[in-house]
C-alpha cells in the first residue's frame, strides 16, 4: 500500500490544494467569504471553479454534482458531465462559478413535508465552502445545502450550520466577559459508528434483509453474544480486508478514520474517526457509511447499519461525542488548571447541563426513529429516558459548590468559583457508566442515544442550539451584573440547585430508575409517535426560532417529515412481513407438513405397531401454529391496508405502533416457533446463525 501520509486527502480539495491552485487574490477571497459568510463575487467563483475542475480531470473525475443531504436521512447527487460543445461536433471540459455557486433540483421529488406547494417544484442547491470538496468514483463531489424555492431549509445541513453560528454568538458573547482572545468558536463531533457484516450471498436470500435492512422473523441461534467473545476479539482475515480497504477508500477522502474493533453481537463492529468540526463531521459520517456499504460489496459483504438487524443480540448505535473548541485552541470543557479556566469550565459545564435538563424532549426526539424504538431500553441501549452522566468526583464538586461546603475531607475552605483550583482528575476515571444517554467522558460529552444509520446532523443541531441558549441566557445576566465575580458564582450555584434532576450516575438499564426519574420529573418518550408528538412543543418552537435555526413554518414541515418517514418505513416492514408469510413461509411450513403426515401414514401402513408419535405430535404442533400465523397474518394485511384511510400522519403512527407493531411481533412469535420445528432443509431463508457467525 502507499503511504498513509501520500494517500491521506489525496481526493480532496482541501487548503492545500487551493493555496497551490488559485491565485492569493482568490484564495484570500475565499477565506474571507467561508470565514465571514459572505456572498462570493462570480470572477472569484468562476476561478475555482476553473481551478476545480482542472483538479478533478487530472484525478480522471469526468462529472461533477452538488452533494446534499436532503430529508431522508442520507446523501442525494444529481451527475452533470463536464462536457460542453465546442462546435464542428467536439467539447471541451468546462465548469463556471455558476454551477460551483448554485444548483437546480427537483424538491417534489425529496422529502419537504409540505413547503414546497405543488406547483412550484423547484428546490435549490448552494455551494458550502466551509467543507471541501471531494473526488467520489470519478465524480466531483461538492457539498451543498438544499433549500426550497421559497429559502427554507429542506436539508440536514442549513440548520446546522444555523446552529453552529447561533452557539459561536452565545459563547463568544460569555468569552469576552473572560477576557479570552477568541474570536470564534466551533463544535466539534466523533461519531463511533457501528455496524453489522454478513456474507452477501445470506443476505440476497432475505427479502427482510433486502427491503428493510432487518430481520423480521428468525429463531435465535443456540449461540449469541453470551460467551462476550466478540468485543475485542481477534479481527477475521475478511474482515480485516474490509476494513484495510475502507480505511483507505475513508483517507483518500480525507477521513480520518483512526480505530476500528469487533463490537458486542457476533459479526458486529465499530469505526472511531478523530473528530472534527461539527459539519465536517457529518459530512464525513455520511461518506463513512457509504464507504461501509461500498466497500463491504466488493468482499462479498452486506454491511447492516440498521439500528436492530437482528432480534436477541445487541443493534448498532453511534456514540456522537461532542465540544466547544476555540480558533485559539481551547476546548472549553477541558477542566483547567488555573481557578479562572476553572470558572470559565464549570460555566460552560453549567451551559450543557441546563440545555439537556430543558431540552431532553428535543435530543430525545432528534434521534427518535423507528429502527431506534427497537434499542432504547432494552439492556444494550441508554434507556428512552434523557439523563447526563458527570461522574462521581465532578457530581462531588457540583453538589459542593451547590451547598457552599467543601466537598473533600482535605479542602476545609468554602469552594468558591474563580478562587478554587479544581483537582485534576484523570479522564478515564470519569467514564465509568456505559449506559448513560449523554455522560461528560473528561473533556467531552458523549451523546450516546443515536441509532447506527442516523444522521448525526440532527442531535448535534439540538445540543448546539439548546447550549446557546443557555449561554445566551448567562450572558444577558453576566453582561449587566455589577459584580462579575460574585454575579458568576450564584450563577453556577442556581444553575446547578435547578437542573440537578438531570444528573444521574446510576445504572440506566436498572427498572428502578424508570420510577425514579418520573419522580425527578424527567420525561420518558417512550417510542417515536410519543416522542415526535412534542416537536411542536411552544418552548421547542421559541428555542429554534429564536436562534434562527428552524422557521416555525421549516419545523412544521420537519414534523410531517419525521412522523412520514416513520409511517412509511413501518408500512414496508409490514407488507414485507405479509409477502414473505403469505408467499414463502406458510407454503412451506403446510408442504412440510404434509411430508411428516405422509411419512407416518406410509410408516402405519407398514405395520400399526410403528411409533409416529413424532410425526404426529409435529404435525399438530404445525397446524397450530399455521393456522394462528395465517389468523395474524389476515388481521395484519386488514391494518396494513386500513391505514390507507388515515389522511393525519400524527394518527397513522400512533396506527402503526399500536396495533400494525404489535400483530408483526404475535406474528413472527407463532413464525420463529415453526422455523424451529421445520427442517432447516426447507426453510426458505438462512437462519440467525448462519447470518452471524456466517464470515468465517
Ligand atoms: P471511547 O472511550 O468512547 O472510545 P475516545 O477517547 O476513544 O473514547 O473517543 C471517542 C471519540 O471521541 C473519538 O471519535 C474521538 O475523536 C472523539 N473525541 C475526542 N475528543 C473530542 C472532542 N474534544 N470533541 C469531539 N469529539 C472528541
Ligand atoms: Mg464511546
Amino acid at each position: 500500500m502507499e503511504k498513509v501520509t501520500e494517500i491521506f486527502a489525496s481526493n480532496v480539495f482541501n487548503d492545500d490544494v487551493m493555496r497551490k491552485m488559485l491565485s492569493k487574490e482568490v484564495y484570500d477571497a475565499l477565506q474571507w467569504t467561508t470565514k465571514h459568510g459572505h456572498r462570493l463575487d462570480i470572477s472569484i467563483a468562476n476561478e475555482i471553479a476553473s481551478a476545480m475542475k482542472e483538479w478533478a480531470i487530472e484525478k480522471g473525475a469526468t462529472h461533477y454534482t452538488h452533494w446534499f443531504q436532503p430529508m431522508t436521512g442520507i446523501t442525494a447527487e444529481k451527475h452533470d458531465s463536464f462536457i460542453s460543445p465546442s462546435g464542428e461536433g467536439k467539447i471541451i471540459m468546462d465548469f463556471s462559478g455558476k454551477e460551483l455557486i448554485k444548483g437546480e433540483s427537483d424538491a417534489s421529488s425529496f422529502p419537504n413535508g409540505g413547503l414546497r406547494a405543488t406547483f412550484e417544484a423547484r428546490g435549490y442547491t448552494a455551494w458550502d465552502p466551509t467543507s471541501y470538496a471531494f473526488i467520489k468514483d470519478g465524480v466531483l463531489c461538492i457539498p451543498t445545502a438544499f433549500c426550497s424555492f421559497g429559502g427554507q431549509a429542506l436539508d440536514k445541513k442549513t440548520p446546522l450550520l444555523r446552529s453552529m453560528e447561533a452557539i459561536n454568538r452565545q459563547a463568544m458573547r460569555v468569552l469576552k466577559l473572560f477576557g479570552s482572545d477568541a474570536s470564534s468558536v466551533k463544535t466539534t463531533v466523533g461519531p463511533e459508528q457501528e455496524y453489522f457484516l454478513i456474507p452477501k450471498e445470506l443476505f440476497d436470500k432475505r427479502k427482510d434483509l433486502i427491503y428493510t435492512g432487518r430481520t423480521l422473523f428468525g429463531a435465535m441461534p443456540s449461540k449469541g453474544q453470551e460467551l462476550d467473545d466478540h468485543y475485542f476479539g481477534s479481527i477475521k482475515p475478511r474482515v480485516h480486508a474490509f476494513m484495510k480497504d475502507l480505511d483507505k477508500e475513508l483517507w483518500k477522502l480525507g477521513v480520518y478514520a483512526k480505530t476500528e474493533h469487533n463490537e458486542a453481537a457476533p459479526a458486529q463492529h465499530e469505526l472511531a474517526p478523530i473528530f472534527t468540526t461539527a459539519n465536517i463531521a457529518v459530512d464525513h459520517n455520511q461518506l463513512t457509511m457509504e464507504m461501509m456499504q461500498k466497500i463491504a460489496r466488493e468482499h462479498d459483504l452486506e454491511c447492516l447499519l440498521h439500528e436492530k438487524p437482528f432480534e436477541g443480540v445487541s443493534g448498532s448505535g453511534k456514540h456522537n461525542n461532542w465540544s466547544i473548541t476555540t480558533d485559539t485552541g481551547v476546548n472549553l470543557l477541558n477542566p483547567g488548571e488555573t481557578p479562572h479556566e476553572n470558572a470559565q469550565f464549570l460555566l460552560f459545564l453549567c451551559a450543557v447541563i441546563k440545555a439537556v435538563h430543558e431540552y431532553q424532549g428535543l435530543l430525545r426526539i432528534s434521534i427518535a426513529s423507528a429502527g431506534n424504538d427497537h434499542r432504547l431500553g432494552a439492556s444494550e441501549a441508554p434507556p428512552a429516558i434523557v439523563s447526563m452522566f458527570l461522574g462521581d468526583e465532578l457530581t462531588a464538586i457540583l453538589d459542593a459548590i451547590e451547598t457552599g461546603t467543601s466537598y473533600s475531607t482535605k479542602e476545609k475552605e468554602n469552594l468558591k468559583v474563580g478562587v478554587h483550583t479544581l483537582p485534576r482528575f484523570p479522564k478515564d476515571t470519569t467514564d465509568r457508566n456505559r449506559t448513560s444517554p449523554f455522560a461528560f467522558t473528561g473533556n467531552k460529552f458523549e451523546f450516546r442515544m443515536l441509532g447506527a444509520s442516523q444522521s448525526v446532523s440532527d442531535s448535534n443541531i439540538v445540543i448546539n442550539t439548546a447550549v446557546a441558549e443557555s449561554l445566551r441566557q448567562f450572558a444577558d445576566r453576566l453582561e449587566n451584573a455589577t459584580d462579575f465575580e460574585s454575579e458568576l458564582n450564584l450563577l453556577i450555584r442556581e444553575t446547578i440547585k435547578k437542573h440537578k434532576a438531570i444528573i444521574f450516575n446510576g445504572n440506566g438499564y436498572d427498572d428502578k430508575w424508570v420510577n425514579e426519574a418520573q419522580n425527578r420529573g424527567l420525561k420518558n418518550y417512550r417510542t417515536t409517535p410519543e416522542a415526535v408528538s412534542h416537536y411542536l412543543d411552544k418552548e421547542n418552537v421559541e428555542l429554534f426560532t429564536l436562534h434562527k435555526v428552524f422557521s416555525a413554518e421549516e419545523m412544521e414541515s420537519r414534523f410531517e417529515i419525521m412522523l412520514d418517514n416513520y409511517n412509511k418505513l413501518i408500512n414496508i416492514e409490514s407488507r414485507t412481513m405479509v409477502n414473505m408469510v403469505r408467499k414463502d413461509i406458510l407454503p412451506c411450513v403446510s408442504a412440510y407438513s404434509k411430508v411428516l403426515a405422509d411419512t407416518a401414514i406410509s410408516k402405519k401402513t407398514l405395520s400399526k405397531k410403528i411409533d409416529c408419535t413424532y410425526e404426529e405430535e409435529n404435525v399438530n404442533r404445525i397446524s397450530v401454529l399455521l393456522n394462528s400465523a395465517n389468523m395474524l397474518l389476515e388481521e395484519l394485511w386488514v391494518a396494513v391496508e386500513s391505514m390507507k384511510a388515515i389522511k393525519d400522519n400524527k394518527q397513522r403512527a400512533y396506527h402503526c405502533k399500536d396495533v400494525i407493531l404489535p400483530l408483526m411481533a404475535k406474528l413472527r412469535d407463532d413464525i420463529d416457533e415453526l422455523e424451529t420445528i421445520v427442517s432447516s432443509d426447507v426453510w426458505p431463508y438462512p437462519s440467525i446463525g448462519e447470518l452471524l457467525f456466517g464470515v468465517r
